[in-house]
Order: structure tokens, then C-alpha cells, then sequence
């Protein structure tokens, strides 16, 4: 089958502004952690990927370690963007990272010149590109000084093979510093990734006031909790979920009686207002206009598509806000 893309893509997708950068990207943005590995299915994975494009979804979040194995994600990627999206190349906002375990010895993770470099590189390899349009320092290193780590984000920059450098993971204090780095080498940060969603709220402690205030835009990650946030464990663990999953990063234990009660609590809420506690969940993330676009997971077409109908109903009242947050307290 030869893909076409949807003439239609660009009709009801809405694009944020990342930051003060001339990008923008679209309010749900799509991530290969899980479910486009070697242990998954190509036909299912490619037709995420092919659903997300034809509803406006030109941003595809990558990793050298996501899979697993480790790579695959980015291979597997790069084989479907050979079949079908290399005429779209143009449209496409494709990001990957350094940071976590790569590879074995001194070099293969953190945040020296040495490993972000060549693990860029490895990406490019395995996908097949020239460029990734983002490339992020995955984690902070405490034991590399940060203007090596930024210094090496500069030059991957420079030298052609990202068009932006982006942070994951930085608290705070440590972003403020790697963005006054980064601006003083001309390459400004384009993009931070941090964890965020109701149920995990660091963020709001410093780093989304940091990020507003520098013009630097947000993506949060891992908006539903995993699977949390939505109706999949109010009655169990289903087969086949990442918390069933043995290479599935949710574990059994996250699930406690207490949490399932709140998530009860929220699903109640979202089914009042006509939409699925994963579509209240994105649009709850995307009420605050620091945040660019909410990078969500889905291990099928039709989870994609439940979770892109969030942005049918993204406005909510005072009192369903104050709700919230007294299930949540
Ligand atoms: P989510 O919180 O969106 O979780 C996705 C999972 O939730 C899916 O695999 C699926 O679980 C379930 N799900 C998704 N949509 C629905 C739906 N509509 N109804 C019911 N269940 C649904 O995000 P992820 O944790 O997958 O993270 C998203 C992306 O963020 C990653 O792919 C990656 O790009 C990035 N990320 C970045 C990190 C970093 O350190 N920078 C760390 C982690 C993630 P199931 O598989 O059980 O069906």
C-alpha cells in the first residue's frame, strides 16, 4: 500500500508558538518510548504514525534508547519515514536524544562532548536523515560541567545535524543555567520536556515560570500518567497494557486502591463533561499557554484517535478546575 497523506491535515490541527522561536508545532505531538520497539507489531505502529500525520500531528518525539531493544525505535521509524514520509520530509519536526544508558563503557550515557555526539550521529544513522530538527540532552549530568554538555548541543547544532537544541528533565535551577549557556553560544534553547501531567506536578514548582519567562517552550511528557489517566485500570489490569507489559515501564505496585479511587473520581468528571479522562487530561495540560504542545503515547489507532478528540472541548470552568483539584488534593 502506498501512502498518501490526508490533503485535509493542516484543516483543524492548531499550532502553538515554542516559545519566542519562529516554530510552531502542533497542540499534540506523538512519542516513540513505547509501542515502536522491536517487540511491536510494524503494521500497528505504522498506521499511528500515519493516523497522527493525516490529523496534523507533524511532531514525532524520539530517542537513541527507546525501543525495546535500545535503537529500534529510531530504526523502525526510519523505515517507515523511507516508505511513506520522505516526501513529507518538510513538514515533519522529528526530535531525538542523548542522556540515558546507550552503550556500554565510559561513553555511552550522561552528558559529555564525547557521547552526545556520536549517539546523535548513531540516531541520524538509524533513521536514516540528515537532521533531526530537535535534538535534547535527555538528562542533566552531575559530573560534566553544563557547559560541556551545552557546548556539545551547540555544535551538534552548528554542524548541521539538529536545527534546535532542547533540555529534559532539568530542574529549575539547572535549566536557568543551561539556558544562560546555550544563549551565550547563539544557539538558544528551543524546547524543554518535562514529566507532567494532574497526576505529577513538579513542573509548576519553578520550572514552567522559567521556561515562560525565558521563551522557551514546554512539552510535557507522559501526559496521562502512562495509561493512568484514563478508564483502562478502573477495573483491573487489561492484558496487553504497559502496566501488564513485562517491558512495560508502569508497574503493578503504581496502582494502588487510593489511586484508582481518584482516578474514579476524575473519570466521573471528564464523563460530564463529554469527553474521556484522557481527552480531560490533555486539555487540562493545555489551559496553560506555556505549554507548546502535550506529547502523548498510544499503542493503537484508536487510542491516537481518542486522545487527538481532546481538542474538541479544551476550555473548562472555574468550578470544574477547583474540582479537580480537591480529587487530586
Ligand atoms: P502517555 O502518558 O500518553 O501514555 C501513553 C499510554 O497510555 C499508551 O501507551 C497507552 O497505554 C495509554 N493510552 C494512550 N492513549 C490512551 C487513550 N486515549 N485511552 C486509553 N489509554 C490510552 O505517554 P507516554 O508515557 O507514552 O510518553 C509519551 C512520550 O513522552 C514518549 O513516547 C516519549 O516520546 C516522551 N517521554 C519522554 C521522557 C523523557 O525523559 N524525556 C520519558 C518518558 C516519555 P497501553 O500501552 O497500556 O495501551
Amino acid at each position: 500500500m502506498t501512502y498518501v497523506a490526508n490533503p485535509a491535515r493542516y484543516d483543524k490541527m492548531e499550532y502553538r508558538r515554542c516559545g519566542k522561536s519562529g516554530i510552531r508545532l502542533p497542540e499534540i505531538s506523538l512519542g516513540l518510548w513505547h509501542n515502536f520497539g522491536g517487540v511491536d507489531t510494524y503494521e500497528t505502529y505504522r498506521s499511528i504514525l500515519h493516523t497522527a500525520f493525516d490529523a496534523g500531528v507533524t511532531h514525532f518525539d524520539l530517542a537513541n534508547n527507546y525501543g525495546p531493544p535500545a535503537g529500534s525505535a529510531e530504526e523502525n521509524f526510519g523505515s517507515v519515514l523511507k516508505k511513506d514520509f520522505l516526501p513529507y520530509r518538510d513538514e515533519l519536526i522529528i526530535s531525538s536524544k542523548a542522556g540515558y544508558h546507550m552503550w556500554p563503557g565510559p561513553y555511552g550515557e550522561w552528558g559529555s562532548r564525547k557521547y552526545l555526539i556520536s549517539s546523535c550521529d548513531q540516531s541520524l544513522k538509524r533513521m536514516g536523515l540528515e537532521y533531526v530538527d530537535i535534538f535534547y540532552s535527555h538528562r542533566p549530568d552531575p559530573d560534566t560541567p553544563m557547559e560541556e554538555t551545552m557546548g556539545a548541543l551547540d555544535s551538534i547544532v552548528r554542524s548541521g545535524k539538529a536545527l534546535y537544541a532542547g533540555l529534559s528533565n532539568y530542574n529549575p535551577e539547572q535549566t536557568k543555567e543551561a539556558l544562560a549557556i546555550l544563549k551565550d553560544l547563539g544557539t538558544p534553547c528551543l524546547i524543554h520536556q518535562p514529566k507532567y501531567s494532574m497526576l505529577v506536578r513538579d513542573a509548576e514548582a519553578g520550572l514552567m515560570d522559567v521556561l515562560g519567562d525565558n521563551g522557551v517552550g514546554c512539552i510535557p511528557f507522559s501526559p496521562l500518567a502512562q495509561g493512568l489517566l484514563t478508564s483502562k485500570y478502573l477495573k483491573g489490569i487489561p492484558e496487553g497494557s504497559r502496566a501488564a507489559l513485562d517491558h512495560g515501564f508502569l508497574q503493578k505496585e503504581d496502582l494502588s486502591d487510593g489511586l484508582i479511587a481518584k482516578i474514579q473520581k476524575l473519570n466521573d468528571l471528564a464523563e460530564g463533561r463529554g469527553q474521556s479522562l484522557a481527552q480531560m487530561a490533555i486539555a487540562w495540560l493545555l489551559k496553560d499557554q506555556r505549554v507548546t504542545t502535550v506529547l502523548i503515547g498510544a499503542s493503537r489507532v484508536s487510542q491516537l484517535q481518542n486522545s487527538l478528540g481532546a481538542l474538541e472541548n479544551k476550555a473548562f470552568s472555574a468550578d470544574e478546575l477547583a474540582q479537580i483539584e480537591t480529587i487530586l488534593k
